[in-house]
């Protein structure tokens, strides 16, 4: 039997046995060059993603529940500022804050990550169960009711897909533990009776070894993805819609990550990363495409756009937030004549009540971005706020 979870197991590369170092410091490449074996974080679960951006947006991944974000992780930074100035928390905390989750491009350039490591067991087990939307409602349901409350040590993550010849809107329940097979198993059966699981379905990974294959993917793809928190289960009109939508399209995806766990135990002001307490998981939904004309780009981004609409009654609202490293330019842009009121718009969906101290932390004249920073010596948020990074990308 294939991995049916060979991202994971490629992050699981990342997990410590032994730990002899409780830190250590990583240039911003990607996790895998810049983690020695034996040496863990928590991280994203591909492989190609680089320390920089990853850390500096956040960071979920498989280990969130129970080792919260990376950029919780972060113990110190080496960030360079727009004056060419080497700072570390110690000499400037407000910016420490700052790039732990509220982009680093927007502050300055990260030189350094000083990340605390985490113990992780010998063995990690990965399944994946497999289901069709149309008579799995019940399982859906207990999906979303209980994945936040599971034991920290058991992810259970749910990709939606319509793939495959036939169009089906299949459920694949995506899970790794942090522990051996024999664990699991009882486990799965108090949980989730109905997955029937067995320990050949299982993989049993060692985390030391052999998880380096390198899989960065050599062709093109493209695609556009819009993000969502849940606090309430999606009622069962939802998920008729959801499967309407999926139906009228090949190839979308929508991730589901529970939360819960540790990520609850941090306010939501410690770290930039607000989507705490409440929140039940956290929603991805990408519609990509291989071939890039502009009819089959507009078809694909006109859906996405059209189910993000339909999902708005059931996700967070006021704001309906965002997790920013899936961020979605649809929100908006900085134009010429930008301004903090208007870039309050989308920078709380991100960022919610901590939008303002960002704010306040740029107002001090330590950016770093490349276009405006230089010219915002002023102090009013209104001046220098929109000079933020992430507000440059472009459409
Ligand atoms: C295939 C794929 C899988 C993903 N999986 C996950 C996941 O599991 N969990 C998750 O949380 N996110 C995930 N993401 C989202 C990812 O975290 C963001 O796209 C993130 O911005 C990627 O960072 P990067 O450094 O690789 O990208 P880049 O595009 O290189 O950088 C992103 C931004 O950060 C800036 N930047 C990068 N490095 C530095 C630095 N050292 N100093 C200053 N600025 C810098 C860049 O200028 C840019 O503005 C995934 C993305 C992809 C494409």
């Amino acid at each position: 039997m294939m991995n049916p979870f060979p991202s994971m197991a490629q992050a699981f590369a990342l997990l410590v046995q032994e730990q002899k170092q409780r830190e250590f410091k990583s240039n911003p490449h990607t996790f895998a060059e810049s983690f020695p074996l034996n040496a863990s974080s928590s991280g994203g679960v591909c492989f190609s993603v680089g320390t920089g951006g990853l850390i500096s947006g956040g960071g979920l991944d498989a280990l969130t529940r129970k080792f919260v974000l990376a950029a919780d992780n972060v113990v110190d930074a080496r960030v360079m500022d727009v004056n060419g100035n080497i700072l570390d928390r110690e000499m400037n905390e407000d910016l420490f804050w700052a790039v732990r989750g509220g982009r680093e491009a927007s502050f300055g350039v990260i030189l350094a990550w000083k990340l605390k490591l985490v113990r992780v067991p010998e063995k990690v087990t990965i399944f994946s169960i497999h289901r069709r939307l149309n008579s799995s409602r019940d399982l859906l349901q207990k999906w979303e009711n209980i994945s936040h409350q599971l034991p920290e040590n058991l992810l259970i993550r749910l990709l939606i897909q319509n793939g495959g010849v036939e169009r089906q809107v299949e459920l694949f329940f995506q899970s790794q533990y942090l522990g051996p097979v024999d664990e699991l198993i009882p486990l799965l059966r108090k949980y989730f009776p109905n997955f029937n699981l067995e320990q050949n379905d299982c993989f049993q990974e060692n985390t030391t070894a052999g998880l380096l294959d390198k899989t960065i993917p050599t062709q093109k793809h493209y695609y556009k993805g819009t993000s969502d928190f849940v606090k309430t289960s999606i009622p069962e009109s939802g998920w008729e819609m959801i499967e309407r939508t999926f139906l009228e399209e090949a190839g979308p995806r929508m991730i589901l990550e529970p939360l819960g766990g540790k990520v609850n135990e941090i306010s939501e002001s410690e770290t930039v990363f607000p989507h705490r307490k409440g929140n039940l998981y956290n929603i991805q939904c990408t519609a990509g495409w291989s071939d890039n004309s502009e009819s089959i780009s507009s078809q694909k981004m006109a859906w996405l756009r059209k189910l993000y609409k339909e999902m708005e009654p059931y996700v967070a609202k006021s704001p309906r937030t965002a997790y920013l490293n899936y961020r979605d330019l649809d929100f908006g842009t900085n134009q010429e004549d930008y301004s903090y009121s208007e870039a309050k718009m989308w920078g709380e969906k991100y960022f919610n009540g901590n939008f303002e101290r960002l704010a306040k932390v740029k107002s001090k004249d330590i950016g770093g971005c490349p276009k405006k920073a230089f010219e915002c010596k002023g102090s009013s948020l209104e001046t220098v706020f929109a000079d933020m990074g992430i507000w440059y990308q472009a459409k």
